[in-house]
């Protein structure tokens, strides 16, 4: 038995250490990556529930990889978090989704707002406030075409910080989103006092729409709850006519999903904008 019990003690030192080893390859390459030009923006699309029309797309990092292909942000986001290079992943987000905003307002497609992902610890970490502004002046983009998106948790850790940042960030125009709304633990005080524009409602709970009546429950209540706050409410992850319908049927302002499009790259997303601005 004792030989067994150090066997098991191997395996997960083992483990561990090929973990570790794993996580430093990943970021000697990330770092390439990042200095040679492989992570690109995919945009889904964000559709206003009323007209049906597309309003603003969401920013989604991935990494053209010349061996791997294309790697999804899942792969790679955990340790850009861990290593600290999230800071430099997120500032070249943040400057190529709004010089793609900026050209498409150029080329004379229909305004949007273009929805960029801002980590815990960028948020935390950069100065955000200033880093957006600059970017704003760099690229000429309006602030009210710029929407970031913000976790409970990033916004729950100092509370009082993050309050700052957020009065700072609508004090120069941009808006404000909670993501993945629901999973988190922000209370209705700290949402009241957060000058939030959009919450984003979890993928979790629209997923097993109709089938789940809870799930029906939690969702109606957070569009509920958000215009009782003045808070536009986005339903994320919205796959079937169903789902919709029920999203309509609650006064939902917004929705993201496969149903209407997957991320798409640049090109596509803006042959979509043409096809709308046509009809
Ligand atoms: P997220 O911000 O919640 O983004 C939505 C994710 O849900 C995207 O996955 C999108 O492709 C997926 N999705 C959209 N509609 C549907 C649907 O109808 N069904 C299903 N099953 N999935 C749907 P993606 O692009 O793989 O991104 C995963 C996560 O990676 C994001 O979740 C976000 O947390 C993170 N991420 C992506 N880009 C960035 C970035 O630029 N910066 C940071 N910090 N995080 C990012
Ligand atoms: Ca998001
Ligand atoms: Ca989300
Ligand atoms: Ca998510």
């Amino acid at each position: 038995a004792k030989g067994d019990g150090r066997g098991v003690y191997r395996y997960y030192a083992d483990e561990m250490t090929r973990i570790a080893r794993e996580r430093l390859h990943i970021e000697a390459r990330l770092r390439r990556a990042l200095a040679d030009g492989q992570l690109l923006l995919h945009y889904q699309p964000q559709v206003d529930l009323r007209s049906g029309r597309i309003i603003g797309a969401e920013a989604l990092v991935r990494w053209q990889d010349p061996e791997q292909g294309l790697i999804p942000p899942v792969r790679f986001i955990p340790v850009a978090e861990a290593t600290g290079l999230i800071g430099e992943i997120g500032a070249w987000v943040l400057g190529e989704a709004c010089r793609q905003a900026r050209a498409w307002l150029d080329a004379g497609l229909p305004a949007l707002t273009v929805a960029v992902n801002v980590s815990p610890r960028q948020f935390h970490q950069a100065d955000l406030a200033t880093q957006v502004m600059q970017v704003l002046v760099e690229t000429g983009l309006p602030p009210t075409h710029l929407e970031l998106e913000l976790t409970e948790g990033a916004l729950m850790e100092r509370e009082a910080e993050a309050l700052q940042v957020l009065q700072r960030l609508r004090g120069l125009g941009v808006g404000v989103a909670i993501d993945d709304f629901g999973t988190g633990y922000s209370s209705l005080a700290s949402l009241k006092r957060f000058p939030i524009d959009v919450l984003k409602i979890d993928r979790s709970f629209i997923t097993d729409i109709p089938d789940d009546p809870d799930d029906m429950e939690i969702a109606a209540a957070i569009i509920a709850m958000g215009h009782s706050l003045g808070i536009l409410v986005l339903a994320e992850g919205v796959e079937t006519a169903e789902q919709l319908a029920f999203l309509q049927q609650r006064n939902c302002d917004r929705y993201q999903g496969f149903l209407r499009s997957r991320p798409l790259p640049a090109q596509a997303f803006e042959q979509l904008l043409r096809e709308q601005a046509s009809l």
